[in-house]
């Protein structure tokens, strides 16, 4: 517990102070927005679907002076996915991580006009016409709104590949949502195992109401179970003595790797510390279905069946597109629709106009644009459109001449438990805004152990997207950190 306590008072503060530094030259870039001259007499219509990594970057850098905003999503709020897992066991609060849309948009007082918030589902897009149907499941109400320009970006969904149980019995790994049922599960599973032990009910059943399994190890199939050996290794420890030794977690993945996107030592390095710290780690293994209590496993292998029982389901085995950006690839239909294997996104060039549909524009998770499923990528999209939008005013030609958009991948992190990180950062890239060029891959710098933890949450503290987050994850980081996490609460 002092780790974190000394890293959060050392490292952490430094960052803080560069990043309120950013965001006073934000402040002042408003400012000077507010008093600019070159007011355009018709004002484009911009729709943007979706309240995530990809539309909040993007929303951040247009100029409502010279465009009329409206935002469509249904969920309400901005979340910092880097933390979530951290947020299943009680690292972080929830709210700590979110941040509410109309919030990002009260920034935009005092221009000409405040971008729109409406929460609601983007259910059909007419190209057409140029309009877009939104309906809000809460009133049963749908509106229709004009746009000049479209900007899709809803993002992805869980991908439980049609297996047979999956979506009924796992909790998925993707919303904060989901993260508060992990959190509501494994609290009631310690509580029911503590009556199953006090009524005398078999080992057998009180050693399934305590079994965790994870499913998939990416990083955040692997963080989830290094948060999860975390929690019972310090504060379940202390709280269910009787139950700790009874506690299985067991991480599932379906190559011969877990965190496959590293260099191979450093995959090596994860499972050994995740088998350090008590969990189970099972390559090379498929799940082929689930039940109310148990899981089908097919080794990759030698072909071989089995089943194990579980309490706890959570399934973070990666992601498919969403409906409604299959029904709207289907509608453009042509290049959108693939030759084989199944849609996964909006084909996009690469300035992340949307092929077949003209004014329509699709990033981050939802677009195929050849860059990574990650925040990091859908970031630099939204900048990077934002910058394109200031710049082209959407005018054909301009766009035609403006830069390509290129990513520049400044690395990979993962927490792996016990105040331990793996990290594989760029490093000739930092410290430049547009990097001249991509490096290559042996440019690497790799590290792992307490220095890549501090790099860890110094990196995703200063990444987060409000000063009011990153004094909230502070707080708790130290909370945390010293009195241990909250078990009390009714989630
Ligand atoms: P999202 O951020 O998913 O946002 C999509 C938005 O669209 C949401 O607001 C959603 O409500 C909205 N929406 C959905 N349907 C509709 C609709 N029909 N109409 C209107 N709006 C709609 N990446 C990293 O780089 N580093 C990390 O450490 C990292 N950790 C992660 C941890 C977890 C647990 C998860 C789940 C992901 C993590 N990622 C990480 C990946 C990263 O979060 C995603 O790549 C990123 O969120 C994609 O951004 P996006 O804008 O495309 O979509």
């Amino acid at each position: 517990r002092v780790v974190p306590v000394l890293v959060a008072g050392t490292l952490v503060p430094t960052v803080f102070f560069t990043t309120a530094r950013d965001e006073w030259i934000d402040h002042a870039y408003s400012i000077k927005k507010i008093v600019s001259p070159n007011q355009p007499t018709r004002k484009e219509r911009v729709v943007i679907l979706g309240s995530g990594w990809g539309s909040l970057s993007f929303l951040q850098r247009l100029d409502p002076d010279k465009v009329d905003i409206t935002v469509v999503s249904p969920r309400s709020f901005f979340f910092y996915t880097p933390l979530l897992a951290g947020c299943s066991t009680g690292t972080v609060a929830s709210t700590s991580i979110t941040e509410s849309m109309r919030w990002h948009l009260h920034r935009f007082k005092g221009t000409s006009s405040r971008p729109l918030f409406l929460q609601a589902h983007a259910s059909s897009i007419d190209v057409e016409k140029k309009t877009v149907t939104c309906g809000s499941s809460a009133v049963g109400v749908s509106t229709t709104l004009d746009y000049d320009q479209l900007v899709v970006a809803v993002g992805a969904e869980s991908n439980t590949f049609n297996i047979k149980g999956v979506k009924e019995y796992a909790t998925m790994m993707k919303e904060v949502e989901d993260s508060l049922k992990v959190r509501r599960e494994v609290l009631e599973k310690l509580e029911s195992a503590n009556s199953l032990l006090a009524s005398g009910a078999s080992d057998e059943e009180v050693r399934r109401h305590l079994h965790w399994v994870v499913v998939g190890g990416g990083p955040t199939g692997v963080e989830l179970t290094a948060e999860l050996c975390d929690f019972v290794n310090s504060d379940v420890r202390d709280y269910f003595p009787a139950l700790t030794d009874k506690i299985q977690i067991s991480l599932i993945e379906g190559t011969g790797k877990v965190l496959g996107v590293f260099a191979p030592h450093i995959s090596e390095y994860a499972r050994n510390k995740l088998l350090k710290q008590g969990a189970n780690v099972t390559t090379n293994c498929f799940v082929t279905g689930a039940n109310e209590k148990t899981v089908s496993l097919l080794n990759a292998v030698d072909k071989s069946k089995s089943s194990i029982d579980y309490g706890l389901l959570v399934w973070a085995g990666g992601i498919g597109a969403r409906p409604f950006t299959r029904a709207f690839a289907t509608q453009i239909g042509g290049e959108q629709l693939p030759k084989k294997g199944p849609l996964r996104g909006l084909k996009v060039d690469n300035k992340f106009r949307v092929a077949g549909a003209d004014n329509v524009w699709a990033l981050g998770d939802c677009a195929l644009s050849g860059s990574p499923p990650t925040a990091q990528a859908a970031y630099q999209q939204g900048k990077y459109l934002g910058r394109l939008f200031r710049e082209t005013n959407c005018e054909r030609e301009k766009v035609e001449e403006h830069d390509a958009f290129e990513f520049h991948n400044y690395g990979s992190l993962a927490y792996v438990g016990s105040s331990s990180a793996v990290a594989d950062l760029k490093l000739h890239l930092w410290g430049s805004e547009h990097p001249a060029g991509r490096g290559q891959d042996s440019d690497s710098t790799v590290l792992e152990g307490k220095g890549a933890f501090a790099i860890w949450r110094s990196l995703y503290f200063s990444k987060m997207l409000s000063m009011k987050n990153r004094w909230q994850v502070l707080f708790d980081w130290c909370m945390s950190g010293t009195f241990g996490r909250d078990i009390s609460a009714p989630y």
